[in-house]
């Protein structure tokens, strides 16, 4: 197991010995699942399908990681409508990823519920979560293999024409282009001539491909220079479009494009609105923003 957690040397070839959809939707779904006691249901539940996304629910969710330590969200509620795209902020350790990772099942709640279109997210079984709840963090931007397969994780029957359909739609195509074998370079050998955008850049595809109602985000904290921020932005804007999203946000300009803002302190929801909105107010969004706005001057 432990040779998955090693992306760049081992997943794809993993990917191309197990070409199979669940092989690679576990994989871009982020990481596997991290708790053991995560379980498939015995029975179930079909989600519907989705056209521009699907609502999602946090109901009295409690979580805490183990028995002795202690609880890291008291009580989550938590209604985010179909297609409304939802930024956390916060300080560290204040719970954001925990709240992805409840979204992407990587662990159950310790009580309370997590609802996908009204369905509980223990009664979906893994193949339909994967499909629907896709993850992409700085761990997953790339695997090993060329461009093309790393775009094609996201729908591992895609032809040719549909990667390059969705890279077009991010704004990959014309770097992807300028690579000494265009799709067919290998990230890895050829990886250090990636940029940190353009690799973030590549996972949007692969997430566009993949389609799913949900996409939960953790953005890279590295900083990008203008041009390439702009590049990013602009991909970020397609995939988000049509599907529901969470993204824990380390940039201004993504919280500014987000339907809604969350700020997280200590495992609570303390400040929840429109961006526009909680930057006039005087709490921690409107502090952040102000800070944000001074280290871009
Ligand atoms: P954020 O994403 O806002 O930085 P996290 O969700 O990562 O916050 O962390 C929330 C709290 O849960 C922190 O106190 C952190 O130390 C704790 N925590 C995170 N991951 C684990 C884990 N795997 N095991 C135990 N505690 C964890």
């Amino acid at each position: 197991l432990r040779r998955l957690f090693d992306p760049l040397d081992e997943v794809a070839m993993f990917a191309s010995a197990y070409s199979s959809a669940i092989a690679a939707l576990e994989k871009i779904s982020g990481l596997l699942q991290e708790d053991p006691t995560v379980r498939e249901p015995e029975r179930p539940r079909a989600l519907p399908p989705h056209r521009g996304g699907l609502p999602v629910e946090f109901s009295g969710t409690e979580f805490r990681y183990r028995a002795d330590t202690p609880v890291v969200l008291p009580e989550l509620d938590l209604a985010i409508p179909a297609g409304q795209t939802v930024a956390l902020v916060g300080p560290t350790g204040a719970g954001k990823s925990t709240i992805a990772k409840l979204l992407a099942r990587f662990y159950d709640p310790t009580a309370g519920q997590v609802l996908l279109a009204g369905v509980d997210l223990r009664e979906v079984s893994d193949v339909e979560l994967r499909r629907s709840v896709v993850m992409v963090t700085q761990e997953n931007f790339l695997f090993s293999g060329s461009v093309a397969d790393n775009i094609a994780l996201g729908k591992p029957e895609a032809s040719r024409a549909e990667i390059e359909s969705a890279a077009r739609a991010v704004g990959a195509h014309e770097f992807i282009s300028e690579l000494p074998e265009g799709y067919d370079t290998d990230v890895r050998k050829r990886g250090g001539r990636l940029s940190a955008g353009q690799r973030q850049v590549i996972a949007f595809a692969r997430a566009f491909l993949a389609d799913p109602a949900v996409l939960v985000l953790d953005e890279a904290t590295s900083s990008l220079d203008l041009p390439t921020e702009r590049v990013v932005q602009r991909a970020l804007e397609s995939v988000l479009a049509d599907r529901t999203a969470l993204i824990i946000a380390h940039r201004l300009s993504t919280v500014l494009i987000a339907d809604r803002v969350l700020v997280v302190t200590d495992g609570r929801v303390t400040e929840d609105g429109d961006p526009a909105d909680l930057i006039t107010g005087s709490g921690h969004f409107a502090a952040l923003h102000d800070a944000w706005r001074d280290s871009l001057a």
